[in-house]
């Protein structure tokens, strides 16, 4: 079988167990005849997985029963809208960190939506970085304030996050379930599941539930938080193939423990950024304290040696190493999923490549 390593951003590479255990159940799901893709949302069958799948992303969270851990479709770009449709109401204010490309797709939406305050705006700043919580300018009585956890094309993340009085809504779309945190300090999460959860297309959203309610009579049924809790996520028919692989994935997180799967992605990063300060060739992209775990970002001295390492780095089976179109560069995207072998692979050949072009 001829696995590559897979550094893509997302889509991205997902745990080998997990495809394996997919494919032997592909054609006949738990003695049923039939594949999990063609049963009914509302059999036994599929609402084992189902459960199984809320119950085990609740386990892995902590989270306590004032909160709800739904699957929605449309993946997080669904939550930009969805958000502040939900939970920013005529006259008030939402504060948003602007910190990257994504953190501003959430900005533009939500002021289609309503009053947006940008609390922050380190969107376009090189080195790359998100802010520090001094830096914040909230707005007293905000209806919430959003971050976006980890900036998946600038490689900057939050790594502890801001204690703040209006609650705290976070974009985890690139780093969720990749180190521990407190799901208390936020009261709603959510997820693009391509990255560290599964197929792309759907999000994983957590949310307090008194936070829901809070949502005007106005917005449609499949748009709203509460329909979701309400119908735990079956209002509609769900994308259950997406929701079984997530299901897969997150057996396999709680086999492994999500303590130990952030001890591993902290050692892989650190080989990686050891590998880039090790001389002048290659150049961080992010700020050294605020360097993601997730995506690697740095630069070659020139965009022709870029090239050339996207190149060479792809005929070693060292695959979607080249930087986000809107920035260029390189970009090692390497989720929970990713293996160790590969990232030394990655820093054996950034190593070679530097002797022969450096
Ligand atoms: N937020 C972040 C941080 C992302 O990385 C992405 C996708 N790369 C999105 C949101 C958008 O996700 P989707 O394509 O699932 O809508």
């Amino acid at each position: 079988m001829a696995r590559v390593f897979n550094f893509n951003a997302g889509p991205a590479v997902l745990p080998l167990e997990v495809l394996q255990e997919a494919q032997v159940e592909l054609l006949d799901f738990k003695s049923s005849g039939m594949s999990i893709m063609e049963s009914s949302h509302r059999g036994k069958e599929y609402d084992a997985v189902h459960a199984e799948a809320a119950a085990n992303f609740k386990k892995l969270l902590n989270c306590s029963d004032d909160y709800a851990v739904l699957f929605i479709a449309g993946g997080a770009s669904m939550q930009f809208a969805m958000a502040p449709m939900n939970l920013l109401n005529a006259g008030q204010t939402a504060d948003y960190v602007n910190s990257g490309a994504w953190a501003g797709k959430a900005v533009k939406e939500a002021k289609l939506i309503g009053q947006v305050n940008v609390a922050a705006d380190c969107a376009k700043d090189i080195p790359t970085r998100v802010p520090s919580e001094q830096e914040l300018k909230l707005t007293p009585g905000a209806a919430y304030v959003h971050l976006t956890s980890n900036e998946t094309i600038s490689g900057a993340q939050w790594k502890t996050f801001p204690k703040t009085e209006a609650p705290l809504v976070a974009d985890m779309s690139s780093d969720i379930l990749s180190r521990p945190f407190d799901i208390n300090q936020f009261s709603l999460i959510y997820a693009g599941a391509q990255k560290n959860l599964g197929p792309s297309g759907i999000a994983l959203v957590v949310i307090r539930k008194d936070l829901a309610e809070r949502a005007s009579d106005k917005i449609p049924a499949i748009l709203k938080y509460t329909t979701y809790i309400k119908k735990n996520s079956l209002y509609n028919t769900p994308p259950c193939f997406s929701i079984y692989i997530m299901m897969l994935v997150s057996r396999w997180l709680l086999k492994q423990g999500v303590a130990t799967v952030y001890q591993r992605n902290v050692e892989k990063a650190h080989k990686i950024y050891a590998a880039i300060d090790a001389g002048n060739f290659y150049k961080g992209t992010a700020v050294r304290e605020y360097r993601s775990d997730m995506n690697i970002t740095f630069r070659l001295p020139s965009e022709a040696l870029e090239e050339q390492f996207v190149k060479a780095a792809s005929q070693a089976n060292l695959k979607g190493l080249k930087g986000h179109r809107s920035v260029g560069g390189i970009r090692a995207s390497v989720y929970n999923a990713f293996p160790m072998e590969g990232i030394d692979a990655l820093v054996i050949f950034m190593q070679e490549f530097e002797k022969k072009n450096g």
